[in-house]
This record gives structure tokens, sequence and C-alpha cells, in this order.
């Protein structure tokens, strides 16, 4: 099988060069108090003045519902809901609309995501998989590039075109949730997201940075360029930024529901925006065009799927099932590592273990998860805790394996260490990292965990003309280069493999944690340290959050924040791991995730932890500070 490191390997070295060319500059911006916001706004929709943005709290604790999301308006809107007797989808769903208008390049209705929910009456976990999906004509080549015949290089062709688009997914996941969970319609729920997008949000410097960084991208499509780079620059810190269109669209979908998004003008103008993406007659990018047709629209249904469940320490862990990678994959190396007694060692030994465990459970990631409606997944062996002790067999208490490692045999294994280690395959990485998480809790006991994406951060960089909203370029996240046997390959009507994990944490059947984050594929890794960190290391929530982060994906480098390589390079060196920092050429944040998480406590205590500082920190609050 061929395997090639994809956008990975790129963002390493260009890391290095980002890391260090930027972070002064983010440190002087985050020591600004002024520095939150700044904005202008797009198609000429200026809020003029200086605005304070609204306080970020990264963490409160309290009773009868919390929320946690990356964003003050987005979690203010929630609390308003729960305060006001909607219950946690219904908050959940005003919240990502919200993040719609505040974190366009992150999130949106052009997006996809997942929503992983515990019902506080039945004490069940359910989930909807809202996965953006290819088109049905949607060729095995259609990576490649006909002029060359050889694969379009992924940055800037694949990221910035129609061809990487997929179905979105994220209006009917909201449709879905309301219609299963929630008390709100989708009108109700999108009111508050509308108000938003037509009286403006204070620009802050993230927003500001994330439109600069995507300027080529954006400035390549006329209705790209008219809304975020109104006047030729980003909307400046401090300053309003409306999205008209955006409101009008949320109102037409509140008046005539999703069908409005899935069949009619809408679709229409989507399926022209990937067709015929709507150029700027100056850009030098190519832009290859996709081939969605309004059946494709007509034909998407977000999918209720059973959670992924495994169990750690006493733990009932339940995750994203495929078509995401996030449940089999953190449950597989919570497996690995329930083989050892991580809680007594040094923390050296720990995190050798932790890194070990997480390139067992990635080999058989790519080996063999794709979406579960054209690839047979092998969920129960993957989640075995037999197969479990033959992958820990692998690791060797003083000693790094070689990367990338193989991937174990589910076809056999007996629990025990009698196989040789194996050399594998680096898996193709082509996930980005933008993408936002939340959670919000309500007075019933309810807990919802959604993550949502436009994939990157700014999506395709195309803005439907007219509608105010950014489409995703998710059908980047498969294999590049087309193999039958990759569980990952594109095919039509198939769901790209994913790694978001949003998850929910059970303890004597009732929940202790639910949390989840952004980060292409260290979401995985970022969710698997953040519950070793809580429950092997002793850490509160808030410390497992603000911990720094090291994510090994079965390659030969340990990608990891400076603080990581500060605090634990050298011990981990002595094993012969390799640590590089991470990064990413396109944010230039060093940075990995940027999390939300509710603890659960004892007579209804709930705290909720956001983000200190990563992505500019979260906003985290509470319903009643007092019982
Ligand atoms: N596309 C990624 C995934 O589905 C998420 C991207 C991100 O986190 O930025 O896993």
């Amino acid at each position: 099988m061929r395997r090639t490191t994809g956008a990975c390997a790129l963002f390493a070295s260009a890391a290095l060069l980002a890391t260090t060319a930027i972070s002064p500059t983010i440190a002087a911006d985050r020591a600004d108090p002024d520095s939150h916001h700044g904005g202008g706004h797009g198609g000429g929709h200026h809020g003029g003045g200086h605005h304070q943005p609204p306080q970020k709290t990264p963490t409160q604790v309290g009773y009868g519902g919390a929320v946690s999301t990356v964003d003050p308006e987005a979690s203010r809107i929630a609390l308003k809901v729960l305060r006001r007797g909607g219950n946690a989808t219904d908050a959940a769903i005003a919240a990502a609309a919200a993040l719609g208008v505040t974190e366009p390049y992150s999130a949106g209705i052009g997006g996809g995501g997942y929503i992983v929910r515990y019902d506080g009456r039945t004490g069940r976990v359910s989930t909807i998989d809202g996965r953006e999906t290819a088109p049905a004509a949607m060729e095995h080549d259609a990576f490649i590039d006909p002029a060359t015949g050889e694969p379009y290089p992924f940055t800037p062709e694949l990221v910035t075109s129609g061809v990487s688009v997929g179905v979105p997914g994220t209006l009917a996941t909201w449709d879905r949730a309301l219609r299963r969970w929630g008390t709100h319609s989708l009108a109700r729920a999108l009111r508050p997201a509308t108000r938003l997008a037509r009286k403006g949000f204070v620009v802050d410097e993230t927003f500001r940075k994330q439109t600069l960084d995507n300027a080529e991208r954006f400035g390549a499509f006329t209705s790209t360029r008219d809304l975020y780079l109104p006047n030729g620059d980003a909307p400046k810190v401090g300053t309003k930024f409306r999205n008209p269109d955006l409101a009008r669209t949320y109102r037409i979908l509140a008046r005539h529901g999703m069908k409005a998004f899935y069949r009619g003008p809408m679709a229409q103008e989507i399926v022209e925006a990937v067709q015929d993406p709507p150029k700027t007659d100056d850009t030098e990018l190519p832009v290859p065009v996709g081939s969605m047709e309004t059946s494709d629209l007509a034909n998407y249904r977000a999918l209720n799927r059973r959670p992924t469940k495994s169990s750690y320490r006493g733990h009932d862990v339940y995750g994203m099932a495929e078509s995401s990678s996030g449940g089999t994959t953190i449950g597989e190396a919570l497996n690995i590592l329930e083989q050892f007694d991580v809680g007594s060692m040094s923390d050296a030994d720990a995190l050798h273990h932790y890194v070990e465990a997480s390139a067992l459970a990635f080999a058989d990631r790519g080996a063999y998860v794709g979406d579960p409606s054209q690839v047979d997944v092998p969920v129960k062996d993957l989640l075995s805790d037999k197969f479990a002790k033959e992958r820990a067999c692998q690791i060797d208490p003083t000693q790094a394996q070689a990367k990338p490692v193989a991937e174990g045999d589910v076809s056999s294994y007996d629990g025990k260490c009698d196989g040789e280690a194996k050399p594998g395959v680096v898996d193709e990485d082509t996930e980005n990292i933008s993408t936002t998480n939340m959670t919000v809790s309500d007075r019933w006991g309810n807990v919802v965990e959604y993550t949502l994406t436009i994939e990157q951060t700014g999506g395709s960089g195309i803005v439907v003309p007219g509608r105010g909203f950014l489409l995703n370029n998710e059908l980047t996240d498969f294999s590049t280069v087309y193999d039958p046997e990759d569980p990952n390959r594109i095919e039509p009507g198939k769901r790209p493999r994913s790694s978001m994990s949003p998850t929910i944490v059970l303890k004597h059947g009732k929940p202790f944690l639910a949390l989840g984050t952004p980060g292409g594929s260290t979401i995985i890794t970022t969710v698997l340290q953040m519950l070793f960190n809580r429950i092997d290391r002793d850490m509160t929530i808030e410390e497992a959050i603000a911990a720094p982060r090291a994510a090994q994906r079965n390659t030969t480098t340990v990608t990891s924040e400076p603080d990581f390589m500060d605090a634990y390079e050298e011990m981990l060196n002595e094993y012969g791991h390799t640590l590089r920092v991470s990064g990413d050429i396109l944010t230039g944040s060093w940075q990995i995730g940027a999390a939300t998480a509710i603890e659960f406590g004892r007579h209804g205590k709930m705290t909720a932890v956001a983000e200190p500082t990563r992505r500019g920190g979260g906003a985290a609050l509470v319903v009643k500070p007092r019982r």
C-alpha cells in the first residue's frame, strides 16, 4: 500500500520558520489588552470606532448548566438559551450558528462535523455524523491534474479549489439534532446568530491574523474578497464586522427550513461556486473545479451512529465512530496504555508510553479506518482488549520503537507477546488545523460535545456569492493518491476520514468529563493526552487542558509545542524519541488544538473549562455560580 507523507512534512520545516518569526508578535498582541478584536468589516459593512471585545473566561465553576467554546459571543448566546429554559442541544446549535458568524474560517453551514450527546434521562450516549461527502460524480483521479497527469500539488491547488469541496453537512446536523433532542425549532436556534451577523462582532487579533494569513486565497474570489478584504485589507482589530449576507441566509433558513439550503436557488448557487468558482481577474491561483451537482445536496443526510465505547481505568469513554477515526484511535490507545501502570511512573516513563501507544493506534487507524458505507472497519477488533494487549507488547519500556510502526493484524491476535516488530509506513496526513469545538451541559443532565469544521482555516476560500458563508475543503482529508487498498481512498459519495473526537466520559454511568478540540489529526492526540493528564497524571481538568502538548502520529518525530520541548525533550531523547516543534505554515501558530471541556462533580457541580491562552483563549460560562 502506498502512503506518502503529505502536507505534514511540509508544515514541519515551515513551522520552524513560522514559529521563530511569528511568536514575538503574537506574544506582544497577547499582552496588549486592546489587541483583541480589531476590525473592519467585510463587504463594506464597517462598524466605526474602537470597541472592546467581550471578556473571556477560561474557567467557571457552577450549577444548572455550563458552556465552553472558543468564543465569548457564542458562549454568551448558549448561556442565554440555557438560562431561558433551553436544553444543551438548543444551546449548542445556537452557539454553533454564532460560531458561523464569529469563527467563519473554522465553522459554518458550508462545512461539517460530529455531535456526541449524553441523555440525562436515559443515560444513553448517541451521536450524529454530519461529515461532508464526496459528490456522486467524483472520480478516483479527481486529484490528478489532467494537464500533467500528476497529482495536484496540495497547496495551493487542492486547498483552494472546487474539487475539494464536500457536500456540506452542518445544517443537516443542526436540523437532526434539534429534531431528536432539542426543544427549539431551527428558526429559533438561528435567531441570536442572525442578530449577531447583522449587528456585528468586535474583530480580534486572531480574526484579523487568520484573514491576513489567507489574503492571497481570499483575494482570489470576488465574493470572498468583498466580504473579508473589503478595502484590500483585513478587518481591523477593535472594529465591528458585520455579515448581512449571512444574516439574510440564516433568515431564509429560519423561514423555510433546511430544504432552502439543500434544494432550490441556494443549492444551485453552491453548485455554481464549486463548478465555476467566482475567481477574480488578477488571481494566479489555479483553482481546480469540482463536480458537485444539486442532486448531491438534495441527497445529503446527517446520520445517527452508535458511539464507540472503551473502558479505561473505571471510566467509560464514548467517542465518535467512523467516518471519524477519533473514537477508535483514542479508544485503542487508551486500551494499550491500560496495560501499563502509567500512574505510578515518572513523567518521562509515562510520556514515553503515551507517545508509543499513540503511534501504534495511528498505524491501525491508517490501515483500517474509513467511511463505513464503503469500508469494512474492524471496530470490535480495534477496540478489543486482547488486541490492545498484543499491540502493547511492541512497547519497550526503555526504548522508542522505530517509526513508523506497522499496523497490527486484526484477523489474528491472541493477546500474547510473540510477534516481531515490523517496519510500517507513514500514513499520508493532509488534515489541517482549523475547526472548532464546544461543550454544553444543562440542568437536566444532558451533555453535548460538538466538533465542527470547514477543514482548514478559511476552508476552500470560496464564499458562496451573496450568501455570506465559506465552503469547506474537507475532501482534502481523503488520501490524495488513489490506492484501492487504502480505507481512506477517494470514492464517489464517500465521507473522508476525520479525526474529530468529541468525547464523553462516564464514571459509574454518570457524566464525568466531556471534551474535544480542533487540530486535524492532532485532535486525537490532544484528546488522548488530556484524558491521560486528567486520569493518570493527577492533574485537574484546567491543568490537563493547559499542559503543553505533543502528538505522535506514527511519524519519525514527535510534534511538540515549544513548552513541551523545553520540559521534556531531553528526557525523551534518552529513549530515542526525536521531537520537533509544532506549527503550521498557514497559520504560523505553534500551538496544538483549542480545547473545551466540562467536568462534572458531586451535587450537580460543573467545571467549564476553555483554553487559557491557545488561539487567544476561550470562553467558559456557567448558568449559576452557586447551587
Ligand atoms: N478536517 C479535519 C478532520 O476532519 C479537521 C480539521 C481541523 O481540525 O482543522 O479531522
